[in-house]
Parts: C-alpha cells; structure tokens; sequence
C-alpha cells in the first residue's frame, strides 16, 4: 500500500537515501529541503521537495498542507534534518548551542507535532527520528550536538509512551559515522582515528541507515516502539 512519507532534510545525504528507499518502495514521498535547489534525481523518482526550515514553525505549517494536498496526511515522518556546530565547550557561544537544540531537538518537536494531527485521526502511524551514537556515547567538542541527539531519545519514549494506544509508533536510529556532506568536514587524521574504533572498520553508507529506517515504518516492525536502534558498524556498543 502507497503511504504518505515526510522526509525532513531529503535533499542530500542521509535524508536523500531514506526518501530514494521510500520511493523504492512505491510510497508517496515528499521531502523538505531548506536551501538551494532540490537535487533532479528527486524528480525522476516522483518525489515532492517542499522548501522548508525546520526552525520556522509557520513554514513547517505552510510545506504540511502543500504535503497533504498532494500526498493526503503524512502516515510515516522521518526527521531527519538536523546541523551540527562542533567546538569545544570554553569557544561555544550561546548561539552554537541553541541554534543546534533549535533544529535537531525543536525542530523535530515542531514536525512530529504537526504529523501527529492526521496520525491521530488515522488512529495509525510511524514516527523515526535520526539521532546519533554521539547523542549515548559522548563526543568531545559536539556537547550541543550530543545533548540534541540524546534528548530525541526521551522524547520518543515519552511520545511512545503517551500514544502508543493510538497505534502511533516511534523509534530512534542511532548512526554511526556516515560518508555524507557532514563528515567531509573531519580530517584525514581524525576519520582515521574514528575508523580505528569501529568494529566493521569503516564508514556506514547512507543506504545503509536508510533500510533500517524502512524496516521500522514498515509491517514488519508492528510491535517495535520507544527502541533506540544503532547502525553504527558496532562503534556504540553497550551505550
Ligand atoms: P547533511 O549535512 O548531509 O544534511 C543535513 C540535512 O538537514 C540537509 O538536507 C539540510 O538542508 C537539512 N537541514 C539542516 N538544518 C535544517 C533546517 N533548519 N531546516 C530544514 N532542514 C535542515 O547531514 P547527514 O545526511 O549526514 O545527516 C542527516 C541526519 O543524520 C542529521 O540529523 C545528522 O545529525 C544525523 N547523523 C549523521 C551522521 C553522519 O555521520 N553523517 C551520524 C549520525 C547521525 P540543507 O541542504 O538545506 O542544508
């Protein structure tokens, strides 16, 4: 059966790879993107781009009802958008810090909230969130980052908590380091040392997140809700 999908931050990276995996599929998929121009692929696979920031709830209000005009209400939401702003504590200004907890924690308030209007009414729904083995693991230098991606935990168990009897779902994943725009930043050293200590000694591909995000909205994760799944090549383990 076609789903209406939401991908948040789908024009490139993870996202890019979750929406493909959606479309695969033979979902309605619809994707937000906050700058730029949507890359073409999205277009050769049906996808709808819906300009979007996420730190603006009057857009996030605006691309909901372009979505559910064209797609009916959004069944399955990935949040995925999310920033990072890395420097260690002394040098991070109140504007690093808030400016990440904005988007990747307020932002991902702002587009489940508004998801969970229609959820609700279909008495059904899937909700995954993108967090990070840094969000459990700690990552010098990514305090704001971390603090942002260990809350969405609390937040999804709370939210599986309080509408799990309305047959809404929602999980976590919890990637590893992946080959994307965000860790082209890292230095030939420090990609290095981060390989060193993952057991599968490599990157994940953003494909690789992306089936495990499919899995959880799909059929076969009906009784799967409030967990928090890495696919992190181990890197995480026991967090
Ligand atoms: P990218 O930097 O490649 O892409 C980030 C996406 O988020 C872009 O589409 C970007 O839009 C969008 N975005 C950022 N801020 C906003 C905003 N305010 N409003 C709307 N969209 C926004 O990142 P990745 O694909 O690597 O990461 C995707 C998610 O996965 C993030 O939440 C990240 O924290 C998480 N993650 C990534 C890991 C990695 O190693 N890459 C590891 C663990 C987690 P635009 O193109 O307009 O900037």
């Amino acid at each position: 059966m076609s789903r209406s999908v939401l991908v948040t931050g789908g024009n490139r990276g993870i996202g890019l790879a979750i929406a493909r995996a959606f479309a695969d599929n033979g979902d309605k998929v619809a994707i937000t993107y906050r700058s730029g121009e949507p890359p073409a692929v999205l277009k050769e696979l049906g996808v709808l781009a819906v300009k979007c920031d996420i730190t603006d709830s009057e857009q996030v209000e605006q691309a909901y009802k372009e979505i559910e005009d064209a797609h009916g209400p959004v069944e399955v939401l990935i949040a995925n958008a999310g920033i990072t702003k890395d420097t260690l504590l002394m040098r991070m200004s109140e504007e690093d810090f808030t400016s990440v907890l904005d988007t990747n924690l307020t932002g991902t308030f702002r587009v489940v909230k508004r998801a969970n209007r229609g959820m609700l009414r279909a008495k059904k729904g899937r909700v995954v969130l993108i967090s990070s083995v840094v969000g459990l693991y700690g990552g010098p230098g990514q305090a704001n980052y971390a603090a942002s991606k260990a809350a969405l935990v609390g937040f999804a168990r709370s939210l599986a908590r309080e509408l799990g009897s309305r047959n809404i779902t929602f999980n976590v994943v919890a990637p590893g380091f992946v080959d994307t725009d965000m860790t082209k930043v890292l230095t030939d050293e420090q990609r290095a040392n981060i390989v060193a200590q993952v057991p599968l000694g490599r990157y994940a591909q953003p494909e690789e997140v992306a089936a495990t995000v499919r899995f959880l909205a799909s059929d076969d994760a009906s009784y799967i809700t409030g967990a928090v799944i890495p696919v992190d090549g181990g890197l995480g383990m026991g967090h």
